[in-house]
C-alpha cells in the first residue's frame, strides 16, 4: 500500500480495515475453504457490528444511498486492503455480483422491485446474482445469446441456458439477461435485464461447475443454470426493453476498478508471503532461499510490476471520478489485462518460491491461482481489451476502421 495517495479522510478506516482484516477475517479462511461456506456466512454476519462501527459497511455507496460518499478513487483503495483476504469483500457487503447489482437496482429498479431486492440487498440479508454468459454462445460478444423473455399477457416467460453465473448457491434473485426483441435492429438492442427469483419454477441449478477440480458452495462458486418456462411480472424487467445491454455498459467502468484494485491486494499478500517464504527457508549451509538470484529478481519485478499496476488502476479510478467511465474505456483496458497478468505472474512466483508447499491448499496461494486464473477472461478477455485499446491509439494516428 502506497500511503501517501491515501485521503486523509480514508487514513483512519485504511488503517482499521487492515487490522480487520488481518485479525479477523485470515484466522477465518481455512475454514472457510474446507467446510460448507454457510459456516463462514455466519461467522461473517457476527462480524457485522464492526463492519459498521468502522464506517466499512457498503463503502461503495454514495451518500444519497446511505454509503460514506468516497471517490471512486478512495474505494479503490480501500478495495486494495479487502483484497488481501478472499473474505474481505464480503464482510463489507461490497463484494461483486451484488455490489454491480446494487448499483443497478439504484439506478433502475420501481419502487416496488428496490423494497423487494434492493433493500434486502443493501443491508446483507440476502445474496445475488448475474446471468448472462451461455455456453453454447461466445461470451466475448455477448450480445449474441439464445435466452428469450417472451411476452404473455403481464408476464415474460423465459426460456435458457446460461452458465458462469457466479454466487448462484444461495442467492435469492438473478438479474437475468434474455432476448426480449429479436426484430431491432443492431444486436446490442434486443436484450433486457430481468429479475428472477431463484425460487420460481423452471429455474434449475443444475450444477456448481468445478474449477480446476474445486466446486465451491455458496457465495465461492460458479453455477450452470437452466431457465425452462420461467414465469416473472413485466413489471420485474430493469430499464426499457431492449435497454439490457445498455445498462450492462453502466456497471463495466466501477466494477472493473473494484476487481483490479481486489487483485492487487492479492498481489500483496502472495508478495508478503513470498518474501517471508525466501527470507526464513534454511537451504543449509548458512544458505537461505532469499540469498539465491532467481527468487530475489522474482521479488523485484513482483514489486515493481504491483506498484506499477497499482498506479495504473489509481489512475484510471481517477479518470473515471473526473470524467466518466466512457473517458477513461483506453485507462480501463489498460488495466484490465495489465493487472490481471500481473496477478497471474505474482501469484506463480510465490507458489514456486514455497516449493511443494505452494501448491498444497495450506495457504492461500492455491485457491487464488486457481479461482483467479479467471481474471484475464471474465469482463473481457485480454485480446479482447488489448484490441479495443491498439484500435483506439490507431484512430489517432488516421488508420480507418476495419470494415469486418
Ligand atoms: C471466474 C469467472 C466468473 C464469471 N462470472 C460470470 C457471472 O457472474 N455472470 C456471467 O454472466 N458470466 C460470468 N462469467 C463469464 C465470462 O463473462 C465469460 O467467460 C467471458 O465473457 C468470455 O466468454 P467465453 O467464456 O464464452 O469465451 P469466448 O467468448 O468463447 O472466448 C474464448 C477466448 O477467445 C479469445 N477471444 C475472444 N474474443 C476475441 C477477440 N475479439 N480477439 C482475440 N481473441 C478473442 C480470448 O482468448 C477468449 O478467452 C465468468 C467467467 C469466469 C471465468
Amino acid at each position: 500500500m502506497l500511503s501517501r495517495f491515501l485521503s486523509p479522510r480514508i487514513q483512519e478506516l485504511a488503517h482499521q480495515l487492515r487490522e480487520f482484516v488481518d485479525q479477523e477475517l485470515v484466522p477465518l479462511e481455512q475454514n472457510a475453504f474446507h467446510r460448507p461456506f454457510q459456516e463462514t456466512e455466519q461467522a461473517l454476519k457476527a462480524l457485522r457490528p464492526k463492519v459498521k462501527a468502522m464506517g466499512a459497511w457498503n463503502l461503495y455507496l454514495s451518500k444519497d444511498h446511505g454509503g460514506p460518499g468516497f471517490s471512486l478513487l478512495e474505494v479503490a483503495q480501500l478495495s486494495e486492503i479487502l483484497g488481501r483476504s478472499p473474505l474481505g469483500h464480503l464482510s463489507c457487503n461490497c463484494q461483486a455480483p451484488d455490489a454491480g447489482n446494487i448499483e443497478l437496482l439504484l439506478s433502475h429498479a420501481s419502487p416496488a422491485l428496490a423494497s423487494q431486492f434492493l433493500h434486502p440487498l443493501l443491508s446483507g440479508d440476502i445474496r445475488s446474482c448475474f446471468s448472462m454468459t451461455e455456453p453454447d454462445f461466445a461470451g466475448s460478444n455477448p450480445v449474441n445469446m439464445g435466452t428469450t423473455a417472451i411476452r404473455e399477457g403481464d408476464e415474460y416467460v423465459i426460456n435458457g441456458h446460461k452458465w458462469f453465473t457466479s454466487s448462484a448457491d444461495g442467492a435469492s434473485f438473478a438479474i437475468v439477461m434474455a432476448v426480449t426483441n429479436p426484430e431491432a435492429p443492431k444486436p446490442h438492442m434486443r436484450a433486457s435485464m430481468i429479475i428472477v427469483p431463484t425460487d420460481r419454477p423452471g429455474f434449475d441449478l443444475v450444477r456448481n461447475i468445478p474449477v480446476m477440480g474445486h466446486a465451491g458452495s455458496g457465495y465461492h462458486s460458479h453455477a450452470e443454470i437452466r431457465y425452462t418456462n420461467v414465469r416473472v411480472p413485466v413489471t420485474n424487467r430493469l430499464g426499457a426493453e431492449g435497454a439490457g445491454f445498455a445498462l450492462a455498459q453502466e456497471r463495466l467502468g466501477p466494477g472493473r476498478i473494484h476487481h483490479c484494485m481486489r487483485w492487487i491486494g492479492i498481489c500483496e499478500r502472495s508478495f508478503d508471503l513470498m518474501c517471508m517464504r525466501a527470507a526464513t527457508r534454511d537451504m543449509g549451509n548458512g544458505s537461505y532461499l532469499g540469498h539465491k538470484q532467481t527468487v530475489q529478481h522474482w521479488i523485484a519485478e513482483s514489486r515493481a510490476e504491483i506498484d506499477a499496476a497499482r498506479m495504473l488502476v489509481l489512475n484510471a479510478a481517477e479518470t473515471i471520478d473526473q470524467a466518466g467511465s466512457k473517458a477513461a474505456a483506453r485507462e480501463i483496458s489498460t488495466i484490465k489485462f495489465f493487472a490481471a497478468n500481473v496477478l497471474q505472474k505474482v501469484l506463480d512466483r510465490a507458489i514456486q518460491t514455497h516449493g511443494a508447499l505452494g501448491i498444497t491448499d495450506d495457504t492461500m496461494l492455491s485457491y487464488w491461482y486457481r479461482e483467479e486464473r479467471g481474471a484475464r477472461i471474465y469482463d473481457g478477455p485480454d485480446e479482447v481489451h488489448k484490441s479495443s485499446l491498439a484500435k483506439k491509439i490507431l484512430a489517432d494516428y488516421g488508420m480507418p476502421r476495419s470494415t469486418h
